[in-house]
């Protein structure tokens, strides 16, 4: 995949985020980078980011969240609606779980959450 600045941008904004954001919240972020960039442009690195595994999505009440490559699974509160990270036993580099490579996972725990709970 060559590489651009848009992209390397999008990128980093995801890689560095532990926010699950939508399309529209990283084109909000990527402005403050790229003034002139547009949300087509957008959605269509993400698109590309995702078919390559450098990040992963997934879909919550019908929003396409995106989120950094490492394996690990989400709870999502009913109430809410907060998406927790819930971590992996996977070996060093993040991507193999007892030997096997992974390369797309979509794991979802739904629930009540402990802020949730303590509120009831
Ligand atoms: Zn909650
Ligand atoms: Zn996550």
């Amino acid at each position: 995949m060559r590489n651009s600045i848009q992209r390397n941008c999008i990128f980093e904004i995801v890689n560095n985020s532990y926010d699950h954001l939508n399309a529209y919240q990283i084109y909000e972020l990527a402005r403050k980078t790229i003034p002139n960039i547009s949300l087509g442009t957008v959605y269509r690195n993400l698109s590309l980011l995702t078919d390559h595994h450098m990040i992963r999505s997934f879909i919550v009440d019908g929003i396409i969240r995106y989120d950094r490559n490492i394996v690990h699974d989400h709870f999502i509160c009913d109430k809410c609606k907060c998406i927790i990270d819930i971590p992996k036993n996977v070996d060093d580099n993040n991507k193999y779980i007892d030997g096997n490579l992974v390369i797309d996972y979509d794991i979802k725990y739904k629930g009540i959450c402990r802020e949730c709970q303590r509120k009831e």
